[in-house]
This record gives C-alpha cells, structure tokens and sequence, in this order.
C-alpha cells in the first residue's frame, strides 16, 4: 500500500483528504496538533486500520517511522481571526512546518502538496486572479502573518524543488466551505449559518461590496488530488469562479435558512481584500478539473450539516487553549 502523510489531519480540509486518500487505497497517518483542528471531524477514521494519528506540531521536527510515498501539508490557521490571536504560530507553521515537511519529503523520496492560498495575491490589483500575478500583500498588516507565511512557503518548496529536485506541488485554494467548518472559526459562511439558526442578525462586515468565490470541498478535494497525481510543479490555483458579493451572500443564506434575519453593518477588517475570484484557465487545461457542485447545492449540504448539530454545539463559546501556543 502506498502511504501519506496528511498534516491538519483533525482540520475541515485536512479531514476530508484522509477520507479521500483512505477511500483511494491509501495508507493515511494524520498529523495534527489540534490547535483549530477537532478530533470530532475524524473520529469516524479510528476504527481503520488504514489510519493512523499523531499529535503533534509539525513546526517542530517530524519522524514517521518506514516508508512515505506522499505527505500533503494542509496544517495551519486558516480563519483571519485565528490567525491574529496565533499570529506566531500562523508564521511559524507556514515557514518551519513547511521547512520540516520539506525535509522529510526529500528524506523519504515522496513527493508533497503544500497548501497554498488566494490570500498570496492579497488585496489584488488584477481581476480575476491568474497565477502569474504576483500578488498585493500588506507584509505588516494584520493578514500578513498568514500571507507571508504562505509565500515563504512557496518559495520554500521551489527551492526544494530546484536545489535538490524534490517532486513539490502548490495549490492556491480559493474560498472553500462545506460541512465540518467550524461554526465559530469567524468566517463568512459558518458565521451567516451559525447566526440565522441563532435567530441572530447576521453580521455583513463594511458595506457588503467586497465578493469572494466559494467552492464547495468535495470539487477542492478533486482539483488537489489530480494535482497531486499530475507532474506539474508550479502552482495552480484551485476555486469556483462563481464570485458573489458578501451581501447578496448574506441574502442567499437568509432564503436558504428560511428566517427572516435582519442584516446588520459592522466595521470592514483591515486590509480585507476587495475582490477575489480564480482563473482556473490552467486547472482546466493541466488537470482537466473544473467545479460541478454548484452554490444552491453546496450551501444546502452545508446547513444540513450545522443544523444536525446540538443546541449545546451550536451555542458553545470556543474555549480552544490559544495563550499556550502564542509563541
Ligand atoms: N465577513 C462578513 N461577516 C462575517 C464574517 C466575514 O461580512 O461575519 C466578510 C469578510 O469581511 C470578508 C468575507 O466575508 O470580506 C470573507 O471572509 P472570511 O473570513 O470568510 O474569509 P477571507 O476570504 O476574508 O479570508
């Protein structure tokens, strides 16, 4: 059998690659130091004896014991909010993970995905997003913990790639959604949900003018997979070009839910960006991939989801022990 290593095992994107790559025949050891990521999203994956879970922080060194064929990177904050209370952590998963997950690829001969982001190309200038744009991030702005963290990373694995010749991979993941977010991690889609099942008034932060392009997990799961398995070397962007303003998605979420919630301004973040959607010209040429879930259908998997959560789940103020890891 041939093995991965899947680092943010425990997280939303993390969880649904190890059912991929288990449901692919692969052996799957999930890594994860549980800081946002939640043993609940794979609990379902104890019981096989094709998995395996080590907790542990891959910004310090990794040892896996035996032969690796694949590691896919996929560990780090990835909410705005929990990336400015673990600033640091956010730095350093994407720079010394990465450098450690880096170091053991090329130790065991696998070859590695590094997840990679549209926030590379920050509050963008060009429109849509192509992957030769090199990008309009704030370095020292609340979200450049996480965006420059994620272009060393690219670079990173370049130099891997280049100086030693390791097979690397980068996916830029645009907007995703899809069960297992968590409901309080302060993005749009979990945030909108958890409100209107609240009975609360949903929160359009500036004046809802801003757009993003959300595609639903399993089309992402795809697009990573058929890269991973594809010998292309330099980065691809993986999304859903379906772009939305966030108030006409603070609207459809309202229609879905079936309440009548009022939709209330708060202050727009810093450096939010504007405007976001891939060019997913090179996917479709490359991988041959494209999304077929479409937003109507996506969304409503999604609130499924959430509404099959207790009242308790659904009410629960995060306690997750951030103050341990602030350095
Ligand atoms: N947003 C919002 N209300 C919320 C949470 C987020 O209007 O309660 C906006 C946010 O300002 C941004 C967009 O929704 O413009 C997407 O935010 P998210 O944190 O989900 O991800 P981002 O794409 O900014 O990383």
């Amino acid at each position: 059998m041939e093995r991965v290593l899947i680092t943010g095992a425990a997280g939303f994107l993390g969880s649904h690659l190890c059912d991929r790559f288990l449901k692919e025949g692969f052996e799957v050891i999930g890594m994860d130091n549980l800081i946002t990521g939640d043993l609940k999203n794979i609990e379902h994956l104890f019981p096989n004896e094709h998995f395996t879970f080590y907790n542990h922080d891959v910004s310090n060194f990794i040892h896996i014991p035996g032969k690796l064929d694949y590691i896919v990177h996929f560990a780090s904050p990835a909410s705005p909010i929990d990336y400015l209370k673990i600033p640091i952590q956010t730095l350093k998963v994407g720079s010394l993970g990465t450098h450690n997950c880096l170091g053991l690829a090329r130790e065991k001969n696998a070859r590695i995905i590094v997840a990679s982001t549209s926030e590379v190309y920050g509050d963008p200038l060009v429109h849509p997003q192509t992957e030769s744009y090199w990008g309009h991030v704030n370095p020292v702005g609340p979200r450049g913990v996480y965006d420059e963290a994620k272009r060393f990373q690219e670079a990173i694995t370049m130099a891997y790639h280049t100086y030693h010749g390791v097979e690397t991979r980068i996916v830029r993941i645009f907007n995703t959604y899809g069960p297992r977010m968590r409901l309080n991690d302060g993005r749009v889609l979990p945030a909108f949900i958890g409100q209107a099942i609240r009975g609360e008034d949903l929160t359009v932060f500036g004046d809802g003018s801003q757009t993003r392009s959300f595609c639903y997990v399993d089309d992402l799961v795809e697009g990573i997979y058929r890269l991973l398995m594809s010998d292309y070397a330099q980065p691809v962007n993986v999304g859903n070009p379906d772009e939305i303003t966030i108030l006409d998605f603070a609207k459809e979420i309202i229609k879905l839910t079936g309440t009548d919630q009022k939709i209330v301004y708060n202050p727009l973040p810093t450096d939010d960006p504007k405007q976001r959607r891939p060019d997913i010209t090179l996917a479709q040429s490359i991988l041959g991939w494209e999304p077929k879930v479409h937003r109507s259908e996506g969304l409503k998997i999604t609130y499924d989801y959430f509404k099959s959560l207790t009242t308790e789940e659904l009410n629960k103020v995060e306690h997750k022990n951030f103050e341990k890891y602030s350095h």
